[in-house]
C-alpha cells in the first residue's frame, strides 16, 4: 500500500511492515498505541540531518504519528561555539581527554537557557537526546510531566569533568535510556535498555532497483566488476577513517579491491573539514580509494553503495551504537567491524559478522572473508535475520509506548 507524495517522497503506511515483523506485531503496536492517545509527546535532539540520532528521529516520529499519537520533535539551535563546546563533550564522553576552559561549561548552560526561551516545553512525555539539550529540564513545567534523558553515547569511560558537570542535570529526570547495558551508570533514577533502530521501508534500507544502484556506481566511477569494501560514517577521527585507510592498504597487496570512504558533515558537528582533509592526505595517489563527501541527507546514494558493496567496514575507535553497522546487516552485507561501543550487540562474532580490534586485525579479517565468500554470505544471512529480530524502528516505538504506558500508570 505504499504511495508516493509530490515529492517524491515514498508515504509508507503501518501494515506495510506487516511482510516484514508479522501482521499480530502491527497490531499489537496500534493496541498498545491507542492506550496513549490524547497524551503528548516532544523529542528534542541537536540536529535534524546528520548522524544515528536524527536518522532514527526522522522515522520514529512519523511512525508514532501514524500510530495516531501527538507527538512533535523540536532541533535546538546554537552558534559554532556551542557546538564546539558539544563536540568536545561527546568526545570526552566517549573517554577522551578534555581540555575546555571552565567557562565553556558557563557557555553550554546559556545556549540552553536560550533554546527554553524559544521552545514550547510543555509536553506531558519529553525525551531529550544526547548531552547538547540536557540542561532543557530547568524549564519542565507541565505539572505531570515525564521527563526522559535518552543518551547515545558509549559511556563505559566517561571523563569525569564532563560527566560530573552533566551528572546533576541527568538526575533531574525520571529516568535515563542507554543503548547497552555496558553504557549504565550509577544514578539513583530508572535506566532503561533501547537499542537504536533502522527503518526497513526507509530510502535508506528499502530495497533498491539494480539500476540505479548501478547509476551511483557510475556516477562516483567506481567498478562494480571488482570487490568493494566501504565505509559509511561522518568525516569523524572516532570513526577512524585514516585507520580504514591503512587497513586497505595492507589488504590491497592480496586483493584487487576498492575502497570508498562515503561520509559527509553533521550540523552538530563542527570538525568534519579537518578530518576530511586528513583522510585525503592518507588516501593520496591511489584512484581505487573513492572519498565522497556527500551532501547531508543523500539516503538513496548511501543506500546504493552499501547495496553495492562487497563487504562494510565500520572501524570506529569508540561508537555509542553503529547505525551503519545495522543498515548493512540488514542488507546481509558481511560486516568488519571494531569491537567498541554498542557494536558487539549487532556484529556478534562469527555469527553476524567479524570482530577487530586494530588496522592489522582489521585487514586481516578482511582477507579472511574475501577469500571465504560462502561463510561472508552465511553471516550476512544472519545478520539480517539479528536487524529483524532487534533493531527494527517498529521494536523502536512499541519500547517508547510501553515506557510512557508504564509511566502513566505509576503516575
Ligand atoms: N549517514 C548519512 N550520511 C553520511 C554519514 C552517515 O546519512 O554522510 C548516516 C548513516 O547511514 C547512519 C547515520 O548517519 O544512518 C550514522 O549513525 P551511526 O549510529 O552509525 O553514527 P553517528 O553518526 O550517530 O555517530
Amino acid at each position: 500500500m505504499m504511495t508516493t507524495t509530490l515529492t517524491g517522497q515514498r508515504f509508507v503506511h503501518l501494515d506495510d511492515y506487516s511482510p516484514i515483523i508479522g501482521a499480530p506485531e502491527v497490531a499489537e503496536l496500534r493496541a498498545l498505541a491507542a492506550s496513549l492517545r490524547g497524551h503528548s509527546i516532544q523529542m528534542v535532539n541537536s540536529t535534524a540531518v546528520g548522524g544515528g540520532v536524527a536518522e532514527i528521529l526522522i522515522r520514529l516520529v512519523p511512525i508514532l504519528q501514524e500510530l495516531g499519537l501527538s507527538i512533535r520533535w523540536d532541533v535546538i539551535t546554537g552558534g559554532n561555539d556551542f557546538f564546539e563546546i558539544t563536540k568536545a563533550f561527546h568526545n570526552a564522553l566517549h573517554g577522551a581527554p578534555h581540555h575546555l576552559p571552565p567557562a565553556s561549561f558557563e557557555t553550554f548552560l546559556a545556549y540552553n537557557e536560550q533554546n527554553l526561551a524559544r521552545l514550547h516545553m510543555d509536553s506531558e512525555f519529553t525525551v531529550i537526546h544526547d548531552p547538547q539539550p540536557v540542561a532543557l529540564i530547568q524549564g519542565r513545567n507541565h505539572p505531570s510531566g515525564h521527563w526522559i534523558w535518552r543518551c547515545h553515547i558509549d559511556l563505559s569511560r566517561p571523563n569525569p569533568a564532563v560527566w560530573q558537570f552533566l551528572e546533576p542535570w541527568v538526575r533531574k529526570y525520571d529516568g535515563a535510556i542507554f543503548s547497552s547495558p555496558e553504557f549504565a551508570q550509577k544514578l539513583p533514577i530508572p535506566q532503561y535498555l533501547f537499542f537504536p533502530s533502522i527503518d526497513p521501508l526507509s530510502e535508506k534500507s528499502r530495497e533498491l532497483d539494480p539500476e540505479l544502484v548501478q547509476g551511483v556506481l557510475d556516477h562516483y566511477g567506481i567498478d562494480a566488476g571488482r570487490p568493494i569494501l566501504t565505509q559509511v560514517s561522518r568525516f569523524d577521527r572516532l570513526k577512524d577513517p585514516v585507520g580504514v585507510v591503512r587497513a586497505y592498504r595492507i589488504v590491497k597487496r592480496y586483493f584487487d579491491c576498492q575502497l570508498v570512504l562515503a561520509g559527509g558533515k553533521a550540523d552538530d558537528d563542527p570538525e568534519g573539514e579537518l578530518v576530511l582533509s586528513e583522510v585525503n592526505e592518507a588516501a593520496k595517489g591511489d584512484p581505487d580509494i573513492h572519498i565522497l563527501n556527500l551532501p547531508p541527507w543523500s539516503p538513496v546514494e548511501i543506500n546504493a553503495l552499501q547495496t553495492a558493496s562487497t563487504l562494510i567496514i565500520q572501524k570506529s575507535l569508540r561508537e555509542g551504537f553503529g547505525l551503519t553497522v545495522t543498515e548493512a546487516l540488514w542488507k546481509k552485507k558481511p560486516v568488519v567491524a571494531s569491537a567498541v561501543g554498542g557494536i558487539p550487540l549487532q556484529v556478534i562474532h562469527k555469527y553476524t559478522g567479524l570482530l577487530a580490534h586494530s588496522v592489522e586485525g582489521t585487514a586481516y579479517q578482511i582477507r579472511f572473508l574475501l577469500s571465504n565468500p560462502a561463510l561472508a554470505a552465511k553471516l550476512g544471512q544472519q545478520g539480517h535475520e539479528h536487524v529483524r529480530e532487534h533493531f527494527l524502528i517498529t521494536a523502536n516505538a512499541k519500547r517508547y509506548i510501553t515506557l510512557f504506558l508504564n509511566l502513566l500508570r505509576a503516575g
